[in-house]
């Protein structure tokens, strides 16, 4: 059996004990076991205190950047048994195991390319200075500062290569050190992949340290210069928010977490129309890439009362021709999701929001994938319901199946209802909403816009340019306000804010100018 290691300490470390089990979720066989029992994970955040942070605040942002660059070369040249290895672990199809691993690479050499820019810099000026005496001589500056700590950051299994990657490229190019906890699950593609950075010597020492399994005791070392990264379910960010190093210690987190994401037809769309065909294809994407498994797949479809039915009926043809099995068969559009607990919770999401909502296609019973032995794997049916009463439902939008599942939910066509429903999930990553209305589109954006953290406007002239709203860009803020966790990753430089600290700093305007540059 294989052991995965972690990486602490600049030594490849094996932990004690029996270990946890990854499987491969098309067949159930385990395929490798790793455990971090008996790791000394004071250690681990002392040396990224001491050896990995003054490395990287050493560098200039260019340098940060040249090594994010080289980062995303070394991984793309092992694409190939990148895929591989997300294919047996996390039962991705190519496409969706190139969307998780090119997401990675690309997001590295979007922030490679950030750091280029700030060039020989190591202090982000914020904002002008500003004259603070009588005369123009004594200044205020705000400044940004890598914050000398470590950043600790923990993701899903969903998205192993991109939430890793992303994460990383942000606090590396910010200056501080890492060390990386990929949810156990489905560690090997995170595994693989740190082990080729170390491979290739492209990072200082103690830069990034990679934590293989249950974080065990690491966050009980985190003081008020760390930080943690939280990517999971709202149950285990809420546990961490409450813990000691936050709440007594000041340790800063962010936490992106479950989310209601919605599509909201315009009453202005028709069937059969450009947007209308844009908003179909969107929504098809969501819940079949990944086998829904994304943070952003949409959850909730609303669409107006007089075209609700021709819209159900465009979807369960889509999702009835999605052929569901092994994702190394060629014929395969959609893969299982990652673990047996997840089939169990996706079946068992599916039959609570049947309380409120009619299964159109799919539904909670047990499948049979292609290409697999009977009964093997972990397959859901890409599931369409639709809810009988959607103002005084609770479960559609309060309740993530995280799986290949949506429910269309009728409304009236109005604006501040559309807002009210989406208010509903209680704070969301990511909106879409399909129209040519621009009074519709202005009360969604004041009312709606203010509950989830990015919105997708797809009208006439742009359809054929809106990307699927389920793709997370480097350039643009992915988190959500409430329910969604409140984080903020990415945005461009924005994403950098974690990682720093904001100083204002007061003086004579010749000196501030030399030294800040
Ligand atoms: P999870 O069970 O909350 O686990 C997430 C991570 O937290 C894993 O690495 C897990 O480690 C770790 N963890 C669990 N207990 C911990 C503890 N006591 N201390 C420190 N770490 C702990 O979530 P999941 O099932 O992997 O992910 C699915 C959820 O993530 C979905 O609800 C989805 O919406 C959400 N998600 C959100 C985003 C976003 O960007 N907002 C992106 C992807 C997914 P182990 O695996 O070792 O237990």
């Amino acid at each position: 059996m294989v052991r995965l290691q972690s990486y602490l300490c600049g030594q490849w470390q094996s932990g004690t004990g029996a270990g946890r089990p990854l499987v491969n979720p098309s067949t159930g066989a385990t395929i490798a076991e790793t455990s971090t029992e008996g790791l000394d994970l004071a250690a681990a955040v002392a040396y990224a205190h001491d050896v990995g942070g003054p490395a990287l605040r050493a560098l200039s942002f260019a340098e940060r950047g040249a090594l994010l660059k080289a980062m995303a070369r070394a991984l793309h040249e092992h694409r190939e048994a990148l895929l591989d290895i997300s294919r047996d672990n996390n039962g991705t199809t190519r496409g969706d195991g190139k969307f998780d691993i090119d997401g990675a690479t690309g997001t590295l050499a979007a922030y490679a390319r950030y750091g280029r820019d700030l060039g020989d810099a190591r202090v982000i000026l914020d904002g002008e200075a500003e004259k603070l005496g009588g005369g123009a001589r004594y200044v205020g500056q705000h400044v940004r500062l890598s914050r000398p700590g470590v950043a600790v950051h923990i993701n899903a299994f969903n998205f192993p290569a991109w939430g890793t990657f992303e994460k990383l490229a942000v606090a590396l190019l910010a200056g501080v050190p890492v060390i990386t906890k990929p949810a156990t699950a489905t560690a090997h593609l995170t595994h693989r992949m740190i082990e080729i950075i170390v491979e290739a010597g492209i990072l200082p020492d103690g830069a990034v340290q990679l934590l293989c399994g249950s974080a065990g005791d690491l966050l009980d070392h985190l003081g008020p210069q760390d930080c943690i990264a939280f990517t999971g379910s709202a149950n285990t960010g809420a546990m961490l928010r409450g813990h000691a190093c936050v709440v007594e210690r000041a340790t800063r987190i962010s936490i992106e977490a479950d989310s209601l994401n919605a599509a909201i037809i315009g009453p202005d769309v028709s069937p059969g129309d450009n947007l209308w065909h844009t908003a179909l294809r969107n929504v098809v994407k969501d819940i079949t890439q990944k086998t829904g498994q994304k943070c952003t797949a949409v959850r909730r479809i609303l669409v107006p009362e007089s075209i609700v039915d021709d819209f159900a009926a465009a979807m369960v043809d889509e999702l009835s021709r999605v052929k569901v099995g092994h994702p190394g068969d060629k014929d395969v559009g959609m893969g299982p999701v990652a673990t047996a607990s997840q089939l169990r919770d996706a079946r068992a999401g599916i039959q609570l929001l049947s309380q409120e909502a009619d299964v159109l296609t799919g539904g909670a019973d047990p499948i049979q994938g292609i290409g697999v032995a009977d009964g093997e794997g972990f397959f859901v049916k890409p599931t369409l319901l639709r809810a009988r009463a959607p103002l005084d439902a609770t479960h559609v939008h309060l309740h993530e199946v995280f799986g290949p599942c949506a429910t269309l939910l009728p409304y009236s066509g109005d604006a501040s209802e559309a807002a009210t429903l989406l208010a509903k999930g209680g704070g969301m990553l990511v909106t879409s909403a399909y129209s040519d209305d621009r009074d519709w589109t202005g009360t969604l954006i004041l009312e709606g816009a203010p509950w989830v953290g990015r919105l997708v406007l797809a009208s006439k002239k742009v359809a054929d340019q809106v990307l699927p709203p389920g793709m997370v860009l480097p350039s643009q803020v992915h988190g959500g306000p409430g329910r969604a966790g409140g984080g903020e990753e990415l945005g461009g430089l924005r994403g950098l804010e974690f990682y720093t600290n904001r100083v204002a700093i007061q003086g004579d305007a010749g000196v501030l100018r030399k030294l800040l540059g």
